[in-house]
């Protein structure tokens, strides 16, 4: 402060405009009088600092008893003897901000201002800052994740270097960071692969380019754990495959901050999978045929027999056929999943009559199992748009299970209810039921209850996995509602014409 004409007194100031400024001052102001460091003057901002405390008129070591031990009476003293300015930066102050709370920590901006008189006598001091609590924590925050990212970075690094697999590391907008060693071994050397750059180059099969490209940006969007199997290109031209996978690494508010990930060679387990694949899709196509010949000999020899009159022959001959068509079945579901697995599964598409089908499938299953009724509660029939022989084989499947699972019952009820945008087809039976916890399972590949009489019922599990990947797509959706010991309905749905 320069030199003034006389000391300022707090009537002086109050007497002036300069009172209300000072009052209203973002910045927190006090003056303290004489050796003592007393209180002549507190702003709002000082008095809502300190806890609203009555500290004018007091010395400061008695009106905020607990910074005396923090140092500031020191530093006011200093200032009073020798009328040098002290400015403090982000000091942090303990404050007894409530009565009976604990100590509060604050960071403020300060000077301490000596004020003179005409000699040049120190008579007090001018104190005038700011409460920069708030930035200094949301910056310590900042800094403290910045720091503990840094942290887990170093630590990934070091332990990918261990690693038989690449590894690499991505911002949250996706560019490469960081690829370890294995990475570059393994591509020889490529420059330039970090950030993007690897969509360009040479390294992951033409086939498979897109599909990377398109997984990693929809992880990128969603914060989607990614998870892919693609073939990239080693150094000597080899395409092997591998599983690509990264996981997010997010802020306590969820936000990503990095991307974690890793690619592993699974080039021999996936040929393995293969040749199993291929294996069986050889082995029920090649099954196929000698049984259907078997069949068609079968037939021929059982109408010999019945024509000669030989009947205890011909009803042997008729079982042996029945069990005939059971092993087709069963060729046919392998065959059928192995063209799921493989994606080739064809559709061959094209209009329909719902009840028609219906009706011819119902007449069929009558036929091999007489032990049941098949009741019929039909809605209006509708035009379908699909594959008729695969949703026929849905409903045969449906049908000869709700047969097979019902061994006490006499009847089987198939339904069809036209709901507003699909055809909604149900085959109810009064059997055993399937368990809660199972209903959902049913429809997963070579999942069978294994409950106390399953022995019974023989079968491999794979016809409503079929039935699940013929409804999906054909649009629908397919699910079950069951009681045990009741029995159950299982639906399914078909997307009628708009
Ligand atoms: P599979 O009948 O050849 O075992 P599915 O895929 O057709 O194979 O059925 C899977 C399992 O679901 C069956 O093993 C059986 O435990 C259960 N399941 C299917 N349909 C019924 C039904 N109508 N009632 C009770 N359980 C059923």
């Amino acid at each position: 402060m320069s030199k003034q004409a006389g000391k300022p007194s707090s009537i002086s100031l109050q007497s002036t405009k300069l009172s209300d400024l000072f009052q209203q001052s973002p910045a927190f102001i006090c003056t303290l009088h004489g050796p003592e460091h007393v209180f002549e003057l507190a702003n709002n901002r000082y008095l809502q600092l300190v806890g609203f405390r009555d500290v004018v008129g007091q010395p400061v070591a008695k009106a905020l008893p607990e910074v005396v031990d923090q140092g500031f009476i020191k530093l006011l003293d200093t200032v009073y003897q020798t009328g040098k300015p002290f400015i403090g930066n982000e000091i942090v102050v303990s404050l007894q901000r409530e009565k009976g709370a604990p100590l509060e920590e604050r960071y403020v901006n300060f000077i301490y201002q000596a004020m003179k008189d005409e000699q040049d006598k120190v008579f007090g001091i001018f104190v005038h800052g700011v409460d920069v609590t708030d930035q200094v924590l949301i910056r310590k925050q900042i800094e403290e994740s910045e720091r503990k990212l840094q942290e887990s970075e170093n630590r990934f690094k070091k332990y990918t270097e261990a690693m038989p697999q690449m590894a690499f590391m991505a911002d949250a907008k996706g560019n490469i960071t960081f690829f370890n060693e294995r990475w570059y071994e393994f591509v020889g050397g490529l420059e330039d692969t970090e950030g993007w750059g690897w969509k360009d180059k040479p390294i992951h099969h033409p086939d498979d380019l897109q599909k990377a490209i398109d997984r990693w940006s929809h992880s990128l969007e969603t914060g989607e754990p990614y998870e892919i199997e693609y073939r990239l290109r080693r150094h000597d031209g080899e395409y092997r495959w591998h599983l690509g996978r990264a996981l997010p690494v997010t802020d306590d508010s969820g936000k990503i901050l990095q991307w974690l990930g890793t690619n592993t060679d699974i080039h021999e387990q996936k040929l393995a999978i293969q040749h199993k694949d291929d294996f069986l899709a050889i082995a029920s196509h090649e099954l196929k045929t000698p049984v259907t010949s078997i069949k068609a000999y079968t037939q021929v020899l059982e109408r010999n027999f019945r024509n000669r009159g030989d009947d205890k022959t011909a009803n042997t001959l008729e079982r042996v056929n029945a069990q005939i068509d059971k092993l087709t079945n069963l060729i046919g579901d392998l065959l059928d999943v192995t063209k799921i697995q493989s994606g080739k599964l064809v559709f061959h598409r094209d209009y329909f009559d719902s009840n028609a089908l219906i009706e011819e499938i119902v007449e069929e299953v009558v036929l091999s199992a007489d032990t049941h009724q098949i009741e019929k509660e039909l809605d209006e029939t509708v035009r379908i748009f699909g594959d008729r022989d695969r949703i026929g084989q849905v409903l045969t499947n449906l049908l000869t299970n709700a047969i097979k699972y019902s061994p006490d019952a006499k009847k089987v009820v198939v339904a069809t209810k036209i709901k507003k945008e699909y055809l909604e087809i149900s085959v109810q039976d009064f059997g055993i039921g399937i368990p809660q916890e199972k209903q959902a399972e049913v429809f997963k590949q070579f999942f069978r209850v294994t409950d106390d009489g399953q022995s019974a019922f023989p079968g491999l599990g794979l016809g409503l996995y079929i039935s699940s990947e013929i409804v999906r797509r054909s649009g629908g959706k397919i699910w079950v509602e069951s009681t045990v010991g009741s029995g159950s309905i299982f639906y399914f749905t078909l997307p009628l014409e708009k």
